[in-house]
């Protein structure tokens, strides 16, 4: 963008001079509707949601053979729920406000196959790149039992075929493991910001790993070029893929079923909030357009970004979607939340989503280390940086009591709420790796 556009903006849109002096903010969304509003511009529905469903479920054979960790739950890929009362009182104490409500935590940190959310919307996009090409050559019939995927001759098929994908780590290892496994010939173009452990694992596992300089945006690019000039060469596109955003959406009727079994009400007297942590955007928007299909208007999502990467905050809230990246503004786009790292977002959430998220925010890096040593010291659980930026979410909401009395949302209804925050990953981290952010956690109190 231009200099003379960009002054502009930041004085139509006042927020934005903080974002760029990179301090910490919260936005609510003025454009939040209903879910009876919203849906039509989503243009998917629940029907999507459900063929998704049906798909994983006709490969949960082949993932349990192919996968042993995946045997225990059937061949499903799905991760644990967790009530933190502990880190909720730390918090409590930390940010000087007594929570009402259940702070919750969804382990998608320990998601089978690549411990992240990627595990969810990533492998499901192969899979389902996958069932085209065995059904269209007459290899599977959608009644067979998919067990028969994880063979020699299917391996040799799919060997015939490539995938490519650009990723700042997480979804590279997701497609990566996937493709390798059914025998695609897979290369990943990673990012800068990616992880040295998380190529070498690629690498372990048979991928081509293509490494940049450069961010994400570029990674991607030069992914989608390569595949461009091979046809037996699929691209899976993290910003715009419906595919991918509707792997991710299955896991809202998911957790409805979780919550059920626990017991835990969501309706008018016991709102749920969920705060997803979010890069380019497909992870969140998908998983909240699945819980807005499952939990209707009871459920606020809130989407929080690193102070340095706030790309879906820029665009949602400028209205300028992918026309602005964070560099425009000149932010460096430079977080130790690698999942984060991200200057642009998906045209195609923001459009589809903007009117079904409650709030933004972001938080600095700083915050990310300090929560991530008090959930380990407190729960003893472990989780990469990215992982932790939802969990600043509930305090901010609370902090904000117009925004609840407007809502309807009395201190009595609060004290009934579920606050769900979103693990997104650090399950795969090796022991070294996370002593580092360990170390950096107690730098950062
Ligand atoms: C990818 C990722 C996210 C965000 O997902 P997007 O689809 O990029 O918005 C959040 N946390 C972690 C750990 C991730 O890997």
């Amino acid at each position: 963008m231009q200099e003379t556009e960009i002054q502009q903006l930041v004085a139509r849109h006042p927020l934005l001079q903080q974002m760029a002096a990179l301090q910490p903010v919260t936005w609510f969304n003025p454009r939040a509707t209903t879910l009876q509003a919203g849906l039509p511009y989503v243009g998917l529905s629940a029907e999507d949601v459900a063929d998704a469903e049906r798909r994983l479920a006709r490969f949960a054979p082949y993932l349990s053979a192919a996968f042993p960790e995946t045997r225990a739950a059937n061949g499903m890929i799905e991760s644990p729920l967790v009530a933190i009362p502990a880190m909720q009182q730390a918090l409590d104490l930390r940010y000087g406000l007594a929570l009402r409500g259940r702070l919750w935590l969804k382990k998608d940190s320990h998601l089978p196959i690549s411990g992240s959310i990627k595990a969810r919307g990533g492998i499901y996009e192969v899979l389902a790149h996958a069932e085209k090409l065995a059904l269209e050559a007459g290899l599977l019939t959608l009644t067979d039992d998919y067990a028969t995927l994880f063979s020699a001759p299917l391996r040799e098929f799919f060997s015939r075929y490539r995938i490519a994908v650009g990723s700042t780590g997480n979804l590279g290892l997701s497609i990566g493991i996937i493709s390798a496994r059914l025998g695609f010939d897979v290369s990943v173009h990673m990012s800068a910001d990616a992880r040295e452990w998380k190529k070498q694992q690629l690498r372990d596992n048979g991928v081509t790993v293509v490494e940049y300089a450069e961010d994400y945006g570029v990674a991607v690019e030069q992914g989608r070029r390569q595949a461009a000039d091979d046809p037996r060469c699929f691209f899976i596109d993290d910003e715009n893929s419906r595919t991918l955003f509707l792997g991710y959406a299955v896991a809202g009727g998911r957790l409805k079923r979780q919550f059920d079994l626990q017991g835990i009400r969501v309706d008018a007297q016991h709102p749920l909030f969920v705060y997803l942590p979010c890069g380019v955007g497909g992870g969140p928007g998908g998983v909240a357009f699945g819980l807005k299909l499952a939990f209707g208007d009871h459920v606020h999502c809130i989407f929080a970004e690193p102070t340095h990467s706030p790309c879906m905050l820029l665009g949602v809230y400028s209205g300028l979607h992918d026309g602005i990246a964070v560099q425009d503004l000149g932010i460096d786009n430079h977080t130790a939340a690698d999942g984060l790292a991200v200057g642009r977002a998906s045209g195609f959430v923001g459009r589809a989503m903007e009117r079904l998220l409650s709030a933004f925010y972001t938080l600095d890096d700083g915050e990310m280390f300090a929560l991530l040593g008090l959930l380990d010291r407190q729960e003893g659980i472990r989780l990469e940086p990215s992982a932790l930026a939802g969990m600043a979410g509930p305090w901010r909401l609370a902090a904000d009591h117009a925004w609840l009395r407007e809502r309807g949302l009395s201190a009595e209804r609060m004290a009934q709420a579920t606050h769900l925050v979103w693990a997104t990953g650090g399950g795969m981290v090796p022991e070294a790796e996370m002593a580092k952010y360990l170390a950096a956690a107690r730098a950062a109190q």
